[in-house]
């Protein structure tokens, strides 16, 4: 007797690059553990075209879409209806289709939040937290940073006037937090949690902060992950820091996707570790 398998949903990352991503093989792990039938492909969009590329997609049945560099912001312009974390990031990277609807979503800053929380072990109530960088990442957590309720949150950016621009964001959206914006080169006194959203570790460098933000309670967090630590995390590390890179992020972003899409949250340990360990053979 022959049984007819039902055909899967399509969902796909768009993004111009687009070759590098890892998403289609975090997908696929989230739907082998939770018995989703998707299938979830890379999509390059030209530069020019990125709204035509999401209607074709939404005219072949597709179901959703992760949405990266550089089209974070014509998501956000795209969608019909938004959440509030993407209303506060001011940028979408997860597109839900439905009946002509267009839900925008922002599920990056909630992924490093879970990360720090669940997978570190880290609370960030009550703590003295440091961001570092005011870019779409930056302006992405701020939202789920502040809703854990830190008792500071310090924005340190090379360009003042954008970590004020985040500063004022944050007043609109916190109630009872310390919230303050510098350079890089006015930040004192040590950190409970640092985190660097800038692209500086994608140069290899490092904002030039001083060192004494950490301490061997501090989790010193790199939004970038490479199979290497970053120049931030080995400065971090030989001043006694604890250290966590952005695969943790990364993972636990596409989980608050797929369970946006599917309704159902995956178990994340076990596909972090398998990048893990596949970034590493990659090396
Ligand atoms: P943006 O281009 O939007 O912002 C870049 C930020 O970095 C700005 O604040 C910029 O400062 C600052 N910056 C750039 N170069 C330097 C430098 N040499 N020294 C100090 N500051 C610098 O980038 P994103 O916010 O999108 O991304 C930031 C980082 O987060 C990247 O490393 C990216 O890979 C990572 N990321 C990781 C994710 C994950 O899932 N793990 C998800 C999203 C991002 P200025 O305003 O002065 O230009």
């Amino acid at each position: 007797m022959s049984t007819t398998r039902a055909q899967p949903d399509n969902y796909v990352v768009i993004g111009n690059p687009i070759a590098h991503s890892k998403s289609p093989a975090i997908h696929a792990r989230f739907a082998e553990l939770t018995a989703q039938a998707i299938d979830y492909q890379r999509l390059l969009a030209p530069l020019d075209s990125f709204v035509a590329t999401v209607q074709t997609f939404i005219a072949s049945g597709g179901k959703g879409a992760n949405v990266t560099v550089p089209f974070k912001l014509e998501a956000f312009t795209l969608a019909t209806e938004l959440t509030p974390r993407a209303q506060a990031a001011g940028a979408v990277n997860t597109l839900k289709f439905d009946n002509g609807n267009i839900l925008g979503d922002n599920t990056d800053g909630i992924g490093l939040v879970t990360d720090i929380i669940h997978n570190a072990g880290y609370s960030l109530r009550g703590k003295r937290v440091v961001l570092l960088g005011a870019g779409g990442a930056a302006r992405g957590a701020l939202l789920p940073l502040l809703q854990e309720q830190p008792a500071q949150l310090l924005i340190a950016n090379r360009t003042v006037s954008r970590a004020q621009e985040l500063l004022a964001l944050a007043q609109e959206m916190s109630n009872g937090i310390d919230l303050q914006a510098c350079r890089f080169e006015d930040l004192q006194g040590s950190a409970d949690i640092i985190i660097n959203a800038t692209s500086a570790s994608l140069h290899d460098d490092v904002p030039p902060f001083s060192p004494t933000l950490f301490s061997p309670q501090t989790l010193a967090y790199d939004m970038m992950y490479a199979a290497q630590p970053t120049a931030f995390l080995r400065l971090a590390s030989s001043h006694g820091a604890q250290c966590r890179d952005g695969l943790g992020m990364l993972v636990e972003q596409a989980a608050a996707a797929f369970a946006l899409w599917r309704g159902v949250r995956p178990q994340t340990t076990i596909v972090l570790a398998d990048m893990r360990v596949a970034m590493q053979a990659r090396s």
